[in-house]
């Protein structure tokens, strides 16, 4: 896939994969690329760079949101070959998760940095992690949030996202997959509970209060493979859509999803 020169001059988004088993979102202003989180191995990590004609190098930051496995796996060592810097909170390095890279920089949860022309402000979410975070991106006068690992939409989470013009929105499990599905007990307790992960019908409710009105593409991520199938997502958020689906989509653990453009 390689840039087609109409394209450059808008915010544009796409997904390495996403799922339980590993995360990763390319964000672009054309000039900039920055990677959220990297829950693939290296050499995953760069086949998968390569289906869309990037190579590692070509990287201006990865952004890291949380230490969990399925986001930080190949940040580590993707950083460290590649000499690309790392931008992540004080709280997610104290985990200890991403070990020793070249460079990087503090994110504060709320202050708003850029790279290059891509502007970003990293959201605290309430998720059971050291001191996670979500991000809104703005570049020519678009906005796009990222926004999965998340156990509520919470008042804070809401004035945050509002007025974006793209959002990808976690859909991570149906509450009765959930319930009747092969987790041990407390697994479930912690996937459906308020650090844990957003259900469809929460996802559906966090975008009603957001409105729906300037939001070109939703969509669905960290699909759950046990707890949860595309169909039920997508059933889920239809109905909010006012007859018009072609908005919504669905980011797949194997392929992610292509290149979107913020029009
Ligand atoms: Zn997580
Ligand atoms: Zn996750």
């Amino acid at each position: 896939m390689t840039d087609q020169p109409q394209a450059s001059l808008a915010l544009r988004f796409a997904s390495l994969g996403s799922g339980s088993k590993g995360n990763a979102t390319l964000v672009s202003d054309g000039e900039t690329y920055v990677l959220v989180d990297c829950g693939f191995g290296m050499r995953e990590a760069e086949r998968r760079l390569a289906q869309f004609g990037l190579h590692p190098r070509q990287l201006d930051a990865v952004l890291l949101t949380h230490e969990h496995g399925d986001h930080i796996r190949g940040v580590g060592p993707l950083a460290r070959r590649y000499a690309i810097p790392v931008y992540l909170t004080a709280g997610t390095w104290l985990s200890g998760r991403l070990g020793e890279v070249p460079h990087h920089e503090w994110v504060v949860p709320q202050s708003r940095f850029a790279i290059k022309g891509l502007e970003i402000e990293p959201v605290t979410v309430p998720h059971d992690a050291r001191e996670p975070v979500q991000f809104r991106f703005r570049a020519h006068g678009r906005h796009l949030g990222v926004l999965t690992d998340l156990g509520h939409p919470s008042e804070h989470v809401i004035d945050a996202f509002r007025g974006c013009d793209a959002l990808i929105l976690e859909c991570n499990h149906d509450r009765h997959m959930l319930d009747v599905g092969p987790y041990p007990r407390n697994l479930k307790r912690r996937v459906g509970g308020h650090w844990g992960h957003l259900a469809n019908v929460q996802a559906a409710e966090l975008l009603t209060r957001l409105g729906l009105d300037r939001l070109q593409r939703i969509v669905c991520s960290h699909i759950s493979e046990e707890n949860n199938r595309p169909e039920l997502a997508l059933e889920a958020l239809t109905p909010l859509l006012s007859g018009d689906e072609s908005r919504l989509l669905v980011s797949a653990q194997e392929h992610g999803f292509a290149w979107q453009s913020i029009a």
